[in-house]
């Protein structure tokens, strides 16, 4: 038999990520002792109140379908979190509540973008983003950035890349894989030049709360009316609240846009789990004091890395502002960051992600979202690792 493999789906690069990680763990069962940088997700466990909510849900029976969009509770719940953080006032019906952020990104690219389209995504971006914008069948259109501008996009290289066929930016502060942070100041720019030009704006604010050294966050919607109303915010409970395998993520989008979404999520994955619905409601309704200590073990952790990343022959690194990762050039050491990542974990049993799974082949990703012992362990591995070069 011939299977049938549609195009669509035979254009898609496999995650990078997942490989990495695959063979890390492969060595791991092998006995071998593997540092792991590659974690996309807080080491934390999701805070006790949370679980107790989605537990005394399942008891009482909470477990059939829900509309499509998320239950009202939950909508409303997602509409006061947005008034309360970033002063914007939707209704719930602009809210929608998916199976995860990622999958709100996918249907914000699936809802708005098709054959023809230009996507303007600035890299090094988050990996999933050009993918989906290809399962949509439109074209991604990647603006390189480099540390030397802390890996922001100017508004003119944005206005340039604007093109009759752009439908979207995708705009993603702070960053992941970087942990660059926009200024409000920046932010506010950039949008203008999507208002000036008539071009939708896909923010993805995940790790909106995910701050160091005073760095400030303001929703792109929140700078005017029309910046509101040229934006869909991407959001969700895993990355602030630690419930990663949860599967809960929300947008808040233009009416028209969230009726669209509506349509294709009822048609698709239907409503995220009841339950786990109701786990977030008690995540965002319920006290926020967990962060705070999370977040000092967090800054810890990244000073240290910084600073002994910075020590290391071949690599310079600026710091990162929010999210959990830093994004160290490698160029130093004259390999390209595949061949970089494949040699660590070979010789030195450190699984780092190479940037070119994010658009930037002279850096590696490191997640600090580890334990203070195995960064310093999985440091002095690198830094064997760089000297022997
Ligand atoms: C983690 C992450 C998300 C959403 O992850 P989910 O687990 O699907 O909620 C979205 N955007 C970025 C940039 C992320 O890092």
């Amino acid at each position: 038999m011939k299977y049938p493999i549609s195009t669509r789906s035979a254009s898609l690069t496999p995650s990078l990520t997942l490989a990495i990680d695959a063979k890390a763990k492969a060595l791991k069962a092998e006995g071998q002792d593997v540092v792991g940088f590659g974690a996309g997700e807080p080491d934390f466990d999701t805070p006790q109140h949370i679980k107790d909510a989605a537990v005394a849900a399942l008891a009482a029976g909470f477990t059939k379908y829900t509309p499509s969009s998320g239950t009202p509770e939950l909508r409303q719940a997602v509409a006061d979190k947005f008034k309360r953080d970033n002063g914007l006032e939707y209704k719930s019906s602009q809210i929608i509540i998916s199976c995860g952020g990622k999958h709100s990104c996918f249907n914000v690219i699936f809802a708005t973008c098709q054959e023809g389209d230009e996507v303007i995504i600035p890299a090094p971006y988050w990996l999933s983003y050009p993918e989906m914008v290809k399962l949509a069948g439109a074209q991604p259109v990647i603006l390189p950035t480099t540390d030397k501008t802390e890996f922001k996009i100017t508004p003119a290289q944005l206005r340039a890349a604007i093109t009759p066929r752009t439908r979207l930016l995708v705009f993603n502060s702070p960053s992941n894989p970087t942990g660059s942070v926009y200024t409000p100041e920046e932010a506010k720019a950039i949008g203008e030049v999507c208002i000036e030009k008539g071009v939708l704006i896909m923010s993805d604010e995940i790790y909106e709360h995910l701050l160091y050294d005073g760095a400030r966050h303001q929703s792109m919607a929140s700078f005017s009316r029309a910046h509101y109303e040229h934006t869909v915010i991407v959001h969700g409970l895993a990355k602030a609240w630690s419930m990663t395998g949860w599967r809960i993520g929300f947008l808040a989008a233009p009416q028209p846009i969230a009726n669209a979404i509506d349509a294709v999520q009822s048609h698709s994955t239907s409503n995220p789990t009841s339950f786990a619905q109701k786990g977030a409601v008690a995540a965002l309704n319920g006290p926020q004091d967990h962060l705070k200590p999370w977040m000092a073990e967090f800054d810890k952790r990244r000073q240290y890395a910084w600073d002994r990343l910075n020590k290391i022959p071949g690599l310079s690194c600026v710091n990162s502002k929010g999210a959990f990762y830093l994004f160290p050039n490698i160029s130093g050491t004259g390999l390209k960051s595949t061949d970089f990542c494949a040699r660590l974990l070979e010789q030195e049993k450190v699984a780092a992600v190479p940037g070119i799974a994010f658009g930037a082949d002279d850096y590696i990703r490191l997640s600090y979202a580890t334990s203070l012992a195995n960064i310093e362990k999985g440091l002095d591995r690198i830094e064997k690792f760089c000297k022997g070069r």
